[in-house]
């Protein structure tokens, strides 16, 4: 027999409208002790979230009043228009709990499937997708300013265009065909990664070159297959070119190359999981599996979840739906 919990006999004895409350004070008291804070509001103030002018950008304000929701309200110096410290995050206006979002945000790091977000934190199915889309927004650009260095591997890893099994006219052709999405992936000795889709097919040298030149240090090393399309990239960036051709059986291959194999591998179980997303979405997919990949390999320093809160509360985003 279990000891007796002296607080069953009284959560029995609440109203549906107290246990609810309860509930309520049981989450805050709950992201308090795991993340500091219970609140957005409370997370914006925790990492000096400027407060920004949704309109304009300025973040030259006066205080003014307060908004509905009970939120101190800026008057911008620049435009005159008003808003509150969330204004330009994802979580403006959010209208589900701090807890149901970290919850949800939890099950993202893990790339659960949506169904299984929406019935866990207890969301409708457009709301899941919203969220999704909206967290998307925030790593929109995390990919433009990384750059690779040292020792960089580069492969390319294909996913078939699921677009096209809405065409009527479309009849899937055999081998390396243009029904193939092709994502270049690097990844560097310092586990720097990269991802970015680079058309239909195989590429040309100058698709390769186009994707990876502003991604990868100049003069550094670079280890791949010895595809011929690598040319142009090793000779205009001045790379040390270092070649393993593919062979499943031959164990210096398989060594030098594990570290870009895997990664290739990782990225299409992560894309596979999204069976049936819209492919004008993939690019946002690769970014969070970017970030993610990121966030993960320095989660002992410092915790993933954190991480995430400060990256979403501090990025000036405007959510444009239909995007
Ligand atoms: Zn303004």
């Amino acid at each position: 027999m279990s000891v007796q919990n002296s607080f069953t006999d009284l959560v029995f004895s609440l109203s549906d409208e107290d246990f609810r409350l309860l509930q309520d004070a049981v989450a805050v008291r709950k992201n308090r002790d795991k993340y500091g804070v219970a609140s957005f509001e409370e997370l914006a103030v925790k990492y000096d979230r400027v407060p920004t002018c949704p309109a304009c950008g300025s973040d030259n304000a006066v205080s003014f009043g307060f908004s509905p929701e009970g939120l101190q309200r800026y008057k911008c110096l620049g435009c005159g228009k008003y808003y509150t410290l969330l204004s330009n995050t994802i979580f403006h206006s959010a209208n589900k709990s701090f807890d149901t979002w970290t919850i949800y945000l939890t099950l993202m790091t893990f790339n659960v499937p949506l169904e299984m977000t929406e019935e866990i934190c207890g969301i409708s199915h457009p709301t899941a997708m919203l969220w999704r889309q909206k967290v998307f927004a925030t790593v929109d650009g995390y990919q433009g300013h990384l750059y690779l260095k040292d020792r960089v591997w580069i492969d390319e890893t294909y996913v078939f265009d699921s677009t096209l099994l809405h065409d009527d006219n479309f009849k899937r052709k055999r081998g390396l065909s243009s029904n193939l999405i092709c994502i270049v992936v690097a990844i560097d000795i310092h586990k720097n990664t990269y991802a970015v889709i680079c058309g239909h097919g195989k590429p040309s040298a100058t698709r390769i070159y186009k994707a990876l030149k502003d991604h990868i240090v100049e003069g550094s090393t670079l280890v791949h297959d010895g595809e011929k399309a690598h040319n142009m990239l090793i000779e205009k960036l001045d790379l040390t070119s270092e070649v393993y051709i593919a062979n499943a059986k031959d164990k210096n291959y398989l060594q030098n190359m594990a570290l870009i194999n895997n990664m290739c591998s990782w990225l299409k179980r992560y894309i596979y999981r999204f069976i049936g997303m819209r492919m004008e979405n993939l690019q946002s997919y690769l970014n969070w599996f970017v970030y993610l990949f990121r966030v993960k390999g320095a989660a002992e320093r410092w915790p993933k979840m954190e991480r995430i809160l400060r990256h979403l509360v501090l990025t000036d985003v405007q959510y444009k739906r239909n995007r």
